[in-house]
C-alpha cells in the first residue's frame, strides 16, 4: 500500500474511533494471555451486526478530520491541535476495494468532518459510495454518515447507494446542543432524517409497482446520542428515543457514553471514566422499548427520572408494581410473561407455546431459559408458589437480587444482556 494512504489511513482510523454507531467501537479491550480476538481491530476495522444478526467487519474511516466546526465533545474539533488529513475520493475507493479483496473487511463504515460546507462535505461522500458502487460494482454494506445540514437532493443520492445512512443527534436537547456545539442545531440534525425516510418510503412504494425500482437504504437509518456530556436525564434521553423509533425507518438508537477527550473545555464535565454502566442500562432500556411493548413512561417518569445503575430496568419496573405480580406462568398472557424479570423473549414464547401440552414447574422453566434466580419473586407455577415479592418485600427482593458486594462491576465485561 501507498506510504501516503498508509499515513492518512492511520490519522483517519484514529479519528472515527469515537463514533458508537458501529457496534465493537465503545469497547476498548485488547486481546490477552488465553484469551481470544479482540474489539480494537487494527487499520480501522471494527464490527457490526447485519440485519440478519450476522457479525461483520468494517472500515471505519473518515473521508477527513479536518471540521469547520469546534463541537466541545469532539476530538476533531478545529480548535484541537492533532495530525489532520484528508483521503481523495479515489484513494479511499482503492483502499476500501483493496481490503475487501483481501477480506479484510466486509463494508465500509464512512463519515466525515465538515470542510467548507455541510453539502461540499457530503457531496464527497456520495462521490465515495457512487464510484463504488457503479465502477467498482461493490457489492458489501456500506454505512454512511449522512452531515447535519446536508441538502435533500445529496441525502436522496446517497440513499441509492448507501445499505444505511444515520445523522447524530449527539445532545438530546437543543439548548444544551447549542452549549456545545453552538454551529449545530436540532433542524439540521432532524431534517436530513425526514429526507431519509422520505426516500425509503418512497422506493417501497415504486418498488411495489416496478420490481426493478432502484433501493433506497434498505437498512434504514440509525442516531447516537452522547450520554453524560450534558445535564439530560435518562428520561429525556429515552423519551426522544421513543419518538425517533416511531419513524418506521429508525432501526437504532445508539448510546454513547461520554469519553473526556477534550479536558481543556471547561463545559465539559470532569468525568474520569465514560459512564459505562449508565449507558448499558440505557441500551436495556432502549430493547425494552423495541421488544417487551414497554412504554417509555413505564421505564422512567417525573418521580424516577433516571434509570437504577445497580439492577436492570425491568427488574427496578417490576419491583415498583409489585400489585402485578405474581403471574401464573400456566395461564398468563404473553404480554405479562415477558415483563417477569428472568424471561426474555424466547422464553416467554416457549412457555406460552409448551403450556399448551402439559403445566409448566420449575423444572420446565429452567429447561426453557428462565433465570429463576429472578423470575422465582414473581411467578407462580405448577408446585408449591416460591416465596414471591408479597412475602419478602421489593425492598427484600432488591437487597436479595444485587449483585454481591465484593463483585466488582468490570466495566470492560459488561454485556448487553436483555434476554431477561
Ligand atoms: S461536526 Fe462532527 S467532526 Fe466536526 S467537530 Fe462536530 S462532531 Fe466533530
Amino acid at each position: 500500500m501507498n506510504e501516503n494512504v498508509l499515513a492518512k489511513l492511520k490519522v483517519l482510523a484514529e479519528s472515527a474511533k469515537y463514533d458508537v454507531s458501529c457496534s465493537s467501537s465503545g469497547t476498548v479491550r485488547s486481546n490477552k494471555k488465553g484469551t481470544l480476538g479482540n474489539t480494537v481491530g487494527g487499520w480501522g476495522i471494527c464490527h457490526s451486526f447485519a440485519e440478519d444478526g450476522r457479525c461483520i467487519s468494517l472500515l471505519k474511516i473518515m473521508l477527513t478530520n479536518y471540521c469547520i466546526y469546534d463541537c466541545a465533545y469532539c476530538i476533531n474539533r478545529r480548535s484541537n491541535d492533532l495530525p489532520r488529513a484528508t483521503f481523495a475520493v479515489s484513494e479511499l475507493v482503492e483502499l476500501t476495494i483493496e481490503f475487501y479483496r483481501r477480506n479484510y473487511i466486509e463494508g465500509l463504515f464512512l463519515s466525515s468532518g465538515v470542510v467548507r460546507s455541510p453539502d461540499y462535505t457530503m457531496e464527497r461522500l456520495v462521490r465515495v459510495v457512487k464510484d463504488l458502487r457503479l465502477v467498482h460494482r461493490f457489492n458489501g454494506y456500506i454505512h454512511l454518515k449522512s452531515i447535519p445540514g446536508a441538502s435533500r437532493e445529496l441525502v436522496n443520492e446517497a440513499g441509492l447507494y448507501a445499505d444505511r445512512l444515520s445523522v447524530n443527534v449527539e445532545i438530546p436537547k437543543e439548548e444544551n446542543l447549542k452549549q456545545l456545539a453552538p454551529e449545530k442545531d436540532h433542524k439540521s440534525v432532524f431534517a436530513p432524517m425526514k429526507y431519509i425516510q422520505q426516500g425509503v418510503l418512497e422506493s417501497k412504494e415504486e418498488r411495489q409497482k416496478f420490481r426493478h425500482a432502484p433501493r433506497f437504504a434498505p437498512a434504514g437509518q440509525s442516531t447516537q446520542m452522547i450520554v453524560g456530556a450534558t445535564p439530560e436525564t435518562d428520561k429525556d434521553i429515552l423519551s426522544l428515543s421513543s419518538v425517533l423509533y416511531q419513524a418506521p425507518t429508525m432501526r437504532r438508537v445508539y448510546y454513547s457514553g461520554y469519553i473526556s477527550v477534550n479536558t481543556y473545555d471547561k463545559r465539559l464535565p470532569a468525568l474520569k471514566q465514560p459512564p459505562l454502566v449508565r449507558e448499558n442500562r440505557l441500551y436495556q432500556a432502549d430493547w425494552l422499548m423495541r421488544f417487551y411493548q414497554f412504554k417509555v413512561d413505564e421505564i422512567v417518569d417525573d418521580a424516577y427520572p433516571d434509570l437504577d445503575l445497580e439492577i436492570d430496568p425491568k427488574l427496578s419496573w417490576a419491583l415498583r408494581h409489585p400489585e402485578q405480580f405474581p403471574i401464573d406462568i400456566n395461564k398468563a398472557d404473553y404480554e405479562l410473561i415477558l415483563r417477569v424479570p428472568g424471561i426474555g423473549v424466547k422464553s416467554a414464547k416457549l412457555i406460552v407455546a409448551s403450556r399448551r401440552f402439559s403445566r409448566l414447574g420449575q423444572y420446565e422453566l429452567k429447561k426453557i431459559g428462565v433465570v429463576m434466580k429472578k423470575a422465582q419473586y414473581f411467578i407462580t407455577c405448577n408446585e408449591l408458589p416460591m416465596k414471591t415479592l408479597h412475602e419478602l418485600s421489593p425492598q427484600r427482593v432488591r437487597t436479595l437480587l444485587l449483585p454481591k458486594p465484593n463483585k466488582k462491576i468490570d466495566e470492560n465485561q459488561l454485556v448487553l444482556n436483555f434476554g431477561d
